[in-house]
């Protein structure tokens, strides 16, 4: 392609909208423009790379069996009532764009396709001896997300490999899972991705498990705990491990103590000279599900501790059948300006105790009357503790169980924390790294094909339901993940294997005949020789154009400056920025090499 037929323009300014360097680059070297909030046009070198990336992964998908499909895009409201979906994506988590056609039929655009999928294969697979079966798709998906953001990161609409498989049994399940845990790992690599495969929460969702795919970056949103030896990753919302040891306590007698103005752990630690690992703290959540029912959560940790909410979220979904509900719509902390909705009086804040009466709630309707009371692991066994008084400038010290305070149900709440010990070898010790999901693997088991009743006959005639797996993978956050993994100052440091082009010839001086023929003729060389060449015939400054490169992190420059005179052409690298002279009828010979 010349340059000078292409519509391409470069900023010189970093624009406002952006925050990450991979945002910046992107919008400033004239890969994307967004047209509203979560919405980019990929523009012709975004679309190569991203042409780059869909090929690593269907040759890496169809060398393990998978088959190539396209789902639609407007999906049909009654397959995700189906499944029961529907109201939770498209009102409850919102998450859904939904819309009514002109016939009055409600239709969503699809954010993931588990029911599109599952309805197919309840209508064509019948016997065991169709399985097992893996289709994928490579496609827009649509999300209404809260908060879109950085660019491609989090878009509104975006790109991705979505795959999912059929199985008559678990293992069968499993053997396909682990073929996807390899073939992505055959993928990341083959992009150059530095990366971390970690486990995941599953979550709502279900299954026995799951597995994300981390580009390792300062800029991820995901926390990872990982061991040195690499034989535990984890996403901290999934992440367990061994907290520091408990520090015996020095207080022998139960007895409620003045401790004004100590509402906090460390307060209260400092003026009873105490551990923060003796004290019992309770954090009051709040959460709503989808019949409306509002629940407050009282939960008990050491001191020292933090609550995992995505773990807590898990344990209010199983509970929720006690309130008549099946999902989590909100989970919050029940901070004072909630608190104004439900308290019947002012709560003693910062001096609770587990056993903080419930008739501080109101007395309504949607509000369940009594704290949903829990303890996380890392108080069960804790012995003359402190912990409130349930009035304002009070404590209790000398604590325990049973004796002073009955034990609320207990459960893993516990956030691992770097520092923390690994649990399957207590001498490795938990280290931290942030990461961009690119990608995630779930083994979902028959969630969905109970719930829409795709089954199958076994080879004893018995009809079962379908065994499912799924497997995403975010083709345009990994493209922009991977300029956020490797640029430098001057712009973008693509890999050759998902580089838009591989060669950008400048012609410094167009002005130059011959400058100008030699660029030409090795421009034509090497398209002739399959290398996907830039030609930057453009009449502007020698300068622009060398900054222009280097932003749009083309990984060979070629320069037919000054040394053409000795028959040769400079050739820059742009990741090392090593510059060699090369004689211009060896340069196809050079670059394919470089290339192979
Ligand atoms: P996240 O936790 O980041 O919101 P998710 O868990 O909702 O992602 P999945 O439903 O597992 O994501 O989707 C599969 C993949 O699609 C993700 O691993 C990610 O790479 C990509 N992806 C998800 N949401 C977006 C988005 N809004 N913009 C771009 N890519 C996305
Ligand atoms: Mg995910």
């Amino acid at each position: 392609m010349r340059l000078s037929q292409m519509l391409w323009v470069t900023l010189r300014e970093d624009p406002a909208e952006a925050e990450l360097p991979s945002h910046k680059l992107l919008l400033r070297a004239g890969y994307i423009r967004r047209v509203g909030s979560g919405l980019y046009v990929y523009l012709p070198l975004m679309w190569r790379v991203l042409q780059k990336i869909s090929a690593i992964v269907r040759e890496e998908m169809n060398a393990t069996g998978a088959q190539e499909c396209l789902l639609t895009q407007l999906q049909p409201a009654e397959l995700w009532q189906e499944s029961g979906r529907w109201d939770t994506y498209t009102k409850a988590e919102g998450i859904m764009f939904a819309l009514t056609d002109r016939a009055n039929r409600e239709v969503g655009l699809g954010p993931t396709h588990e029911e599109v999928i599952t309805a197919i294969a309840r209508e064509t697979i019948r016997s065991y001896r169709q399985l097992p079966q893996h289709l994928y798709q490579i496609q827009t998906k649509f999300r209404d997300e809260i908060r879109p953001r950085f660019g491609l990161m989090r878009g509104r609409e975006f790109i991705m490999k979505d795959g999912y498989s059929f199985h008559s049994s678990e293992s069968s399940l499993k053997e396909t899972y682990y073929e996807m845990d390899r073939a992505y790992r055959k993928m990341f690599d083959r992009c150059g991705l530095k990366f971390r495969a970690v486990e995941a929460d599953s979550g709502a969702i279900g299954g026995s498990g799951s597995q994300e795919f981390m580009v390792l970056a300062e800029a991820g949103e995901d926390d990872i705990l990982f061991t040195e030896d690499s034989s535990y990753a984890a996403n901290v919302e999934k992440a367990v491990s061994i907290p520091p040891d408990t520090i015996p306590s020095h207080f022998d007698k139960f007895e409620k103590v003045h401790t004004p103005k100590a509402g906090t752990i460390e307060s209260v630690c400092k003026m009873l000279k105490c551990d923060p690992t003796q004290v019992v703290k309770q954090v009051l959540y709040q959460v709503v599900y989808d019949n409306g029912t509002t629940v407050l959560v009282l939960v008990s940790i050491r001191g020292d501790r933090d609550v995992n909410e995505v773990k807590l979220q898990n344990e209010l979904t199983k509970l929720a059948s006690n309130y008549g509900g099946k999902a989590v719509i909100n989970l919050q902390v029940a901070d004072a300006e909630s608190q104004q909705k439900w308290a019947h009086s002012k709560l003693p804040l910062g001096y609770i105790s587990p056993r903080l009466e419930d008739t501080y709630i109101d007395k309504s309707a949607s509000i369940s009357p009594k704290f949903l009371r829990l303890a996380d692991r890392t108080v069960e066994a804790l012995q003359n503790f402190v912990t409130g008084a349930d009035e304002a400038d009070y404590h209790v010290v000398g604590a325990n169980w049973a004796k002073d305070f009955p034990l609320p149900t207990v459960v893993n709440l516990d956030k691992a924390k770097a520092g923390d010990r690994a649990v399957h070898d207590p001498s490795q010790i938990l280290q931290t790294a942030r990461g961009i999901e690119v990608g995630h693997i779930f083994q979902l088991g028959t969630k969905y094909s109970q719930a829409m009743k795709a089954t199958f006959t076994n080879e004893q005639g018995e009809e079962l339901p379908l065994v499912m797996g799924c497997y995403g993978l975010g083709v345009s956050r990994l493209a922009q993940a991977a300029v956020e993994q490797s640029h430098d100052k001057d712009g973008i440091i693509w890999n050759k294997a998902i580089a838009p082009y591989h060669v950008i010839v400048t012609v410094p001086n167009v002005g130059d005949a011959k400058q100008r023929s030699v660029g030409e003729s090795l421009y034509i060389s090497l398209s002739a020789a399959g290398v996907e060449v830039l030609l930057d015939d453009r009449d502007e400054r020698a300068g622009v154009k060398f900054k222009d490169a280097d932003l749009v992190g083309i990984p060979y420059r070629v320069v037919t400056g000054k040394a053409i005179a000795d028959g040769k052409v400079e050739i820059v690298n742009r990741a090392t920025k090593a510059a060699t002279l090369v004689e211009i009828g060896s340069v196809v010979e050079y670059l394919k090499n470089e290339l192979a």
